[in-house]
Formats: C-alpha cells, structure tokens, sequence
C-alpha cells in the first residue's frame, strides 16, 4: 500500500514559517503544500518558493487536502488561529511560544480532543547539541549528581525590531528566547519546583522586557539559574553546571569548553596557597592538577527521531508525540510564576510546580 504523504500549510510566511519548510522538505510522508500570510509580498514569495498561496485562512481550512496547519504568526494570534484549524479537522503545529497565556493553552487543548487532531508545540530547542550534552551529562552523572545548573543566552542587539518589542503581540524575552531554555530546564530533572525569584530587564526602555534572570529551586535541591540578554557586549557561557564531582562549562554553539572533574584513581591532593592581588588564599587555590582530570565536551547519542519524524510518525499512530501538552503547559505556568516574582520582588515559595 502506498504511505500517505501529509500535506502543510504554513499560516505566516515570516522568518520562522519559511524556514519550517527547509526542515519539512528532508522528511519522509510530509510536504509543504501551501502558504498563507497576512502581507502580499510574503505570499509572492511562498509562490516564487513553489507554494500554492491561498486568499485566506478560510480557503486554507476549507481545502480537504490540506491535513496540517502550521502556526507560524506573531505570538498573539496562535491560539485562535491553532482553535480554528483543529475544528476545521486539521492537525496543528504551532511555533513557541504556544500561546501568551497558559489558560489559552488549555483552549486549544480541549479543541484538539474534541476534534481528535494532534496538536503540538515546536521546541525544536529539545534537539539542540549543548542541551543534548547536558542532559546526558546529568543522566549519565559524568561530573557526579548535578546539583546547580546555569544556561544563558545573551546578545548585544536589542530586541528586534518588529512585534517582539510589543507586548500585545506576546513580544519580550522571556515569552521568546525564555521559552526555549525552560523548557529545557524542566527535562533535566523529574522533580517539581519550590521557589522561584526573578528580575526583568529593561535597559532598553521598550514596554516589554528586554531580558530576564531567573533563580528556580527545585524539590530535590537542584537549582537554576537562567538568563536571557540582549544589552550584553560579552557573553557569559552558554551553560555551566556544576556536580559533586566535578565542572562542566559549555561556551557556545560550536560546543567549545570543557570539564573538569576529580581523578577517581587519584586520592584529593591538597592544593597550596596561591599568591591573589594582595593576599594569599589556599580556599581559592585551583585544584591540584594530580588529582584532576580535564577532559573535553563529548558529544551526546542523538534522538532517534527528529521533531517532523516524530510528529508523522504520531500522525501515523507509531509514536506518542514528544511535545506534550501538559510539559508546554507547565512552562508556561512557570513563566507567569517569573512575572509574578519579578513584579512582586519577592521568593515565591512552596510553589509544587
Ligand atoms: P515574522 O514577523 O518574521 O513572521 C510572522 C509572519 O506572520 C509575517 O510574515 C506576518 O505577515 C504573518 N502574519 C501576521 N499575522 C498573521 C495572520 N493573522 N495570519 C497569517 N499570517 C500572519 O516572525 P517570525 O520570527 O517568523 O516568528 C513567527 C513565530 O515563530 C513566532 O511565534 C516566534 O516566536 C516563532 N519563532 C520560533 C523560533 C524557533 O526557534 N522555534 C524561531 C523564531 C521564531
């Protein structure tokens, strides 16, 4: 029997949209059919790019070829857009972050069980190499228990210049990059989290934050920290994490860095005073080099499916979809938790999130 090859329509043919179809062509029973987008120049692009465009989100919904929409608009309009198509009968994939809200989530949520679509989330940062690293680095425990980790990303060029600085757009750093590294923060442990202080960044003076720090405490002891900027001429590392038995630092995305951990084969050496500015200190003394071993960032085993994989083969029935509702949900509940904090200037505690 021949296999179905399920049909896309990107709805926003910006930045992101046009780049989900570079990372649909690859893939097996799956292909961009056509586009939809607001602006006539996007669609005269999506047509020179081979795509039928359509007029309207109507014509999208209405066309029975069509089998997926994929969501790919400025923040504001992903829910009602996400809501329409599942009652169309369309399956959805909609880009971070999912909605602005985490009870708009639950909206859709509850229209793709009435339809009985798939709907699901793009946190193709789940598939990115450094967080690939960590996690394997935590489940493998190649630095002991990690026991404090801090993931960065920081820039110098503001926010750009379009939606992403208004906040009726669900623009700021938080909503955008935040999204990302919480969500891969909240797969590194199974435990729920405790408390959660924070501070947003407004150097640049737009009515959204430019930027944003976290410190997040989890049940089990495990704390965060994690930080988003783009006011920052230098960057700090990308992640270092820290475990009972060693350092990890990860610099940035072509994986520079390197561990440092304790010799097992070696009994702790003593480390001696070392001359600092105008004292002397064996406290902050680096750690012997007899009883250290350096060794580089190795790469992580990857995925078996990539995200697209993945979600045809959830179509298909084969795999339960990687991005779940319910871990979406708890991110987003996670980032009102930081607003929240931020706002308030306080420890939110005993949080069970
Ligand atoms: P963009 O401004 O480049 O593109 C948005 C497009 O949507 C524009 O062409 C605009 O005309 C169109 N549009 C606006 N309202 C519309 C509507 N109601 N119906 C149809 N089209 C409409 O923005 P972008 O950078 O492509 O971001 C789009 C989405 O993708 C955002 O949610 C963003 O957070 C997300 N994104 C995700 C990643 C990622 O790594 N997952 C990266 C960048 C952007």
């Amino acid at each position: 029997m021949d296999k179905k090859t399920y049909h896309v329509v990107l709805v926003g043919y910006g930045g992101m949209g046009s780049y989900h179809g570079q990372l649909i062509a690859p893939v097996d029973q799956i292909e961009v059919s056509g586009v939809y987008d607001v602006v006539p120049y996007r669609m005269e692009l999506a047509e020179a790019a081979g795509y039928k465009a359509y007029d309207s989100l109507d014509a999208v919904l209405a066309d029975e070829s069509v089998d997926v929409v994929l969501v790919a608009t400025p923040n504001d309009v992903h829910k009602e857009i996400s809501i329409r198509a599942l009652k169309a009968g369309k399956h959805v994939i909609c880009e971070k972050p999912v909605t602005i809200n985490s009870a708009d989530l639950l909206e859709i949520v509850e229209a793709a069980k009435e339809a009985d679509r798939i709907f699901t989330v793009h946190q193709n940062r789940r598939w990115d190499e450094d967080f690939l690293i960590v996690k394997h680095m935590v489940e493998t425990k190649q630095i002991g228990d990690v026991f404090h980790l801090e993931s960065r990303v920081q820039g110098a060029n503001g926010i750009p210049g379009d939606w992403r600085q208004l906040k009726a757009y669900g623009g700021g750093m938080l909503l955008d990059w935040g999204v990302h590294l919480l969500d891969q923060l909240l797969l590194l442990t199974d435990s729920r989290i405790d408390s959660v202080t924070a501070e947003l960044s407004g150097i640049l003076g737009t009515e959204v934050d430019d930027g944003f720090s976290a410190h997040i405490r989890f049940k089990d002891e495990l704390t965060a920290v994690i930080e988003v900027g783009t006011t920052n001429y230098l960057t700090l590392p990308r992640w270092y994490v820290k475990g009972t038995e060693g350092t990890a630092v990860i610099r940035d995305w072509e994986l520079n860095g390197e561990i440092v951990r304790s010799n097992p084969d070696v009994a702790r050496v003593e480390p001696k005073p070392i001359q600092a500015g105008q004292g002397l200190t064996k406290t902050m003394a680096p750690p012997s080099e007899e009883s250290t071993l350096h060794l580089p960032i190795e790469k992580a085993p990857v995925p078996a499916q990539s995200f697209y994989e993945n979600f045809v083969a959830a179509l298909e029935g084969k795999s339960s979809q990687l991005v779940k509702s319910d871990e979406v949900h708890r991110v987003l509940r996670l980032i009102e938790t930081i607003f929240e904090a931020a706002e308030k200037r306080e420890v939110l505690k005993n949080l069970d999130l």
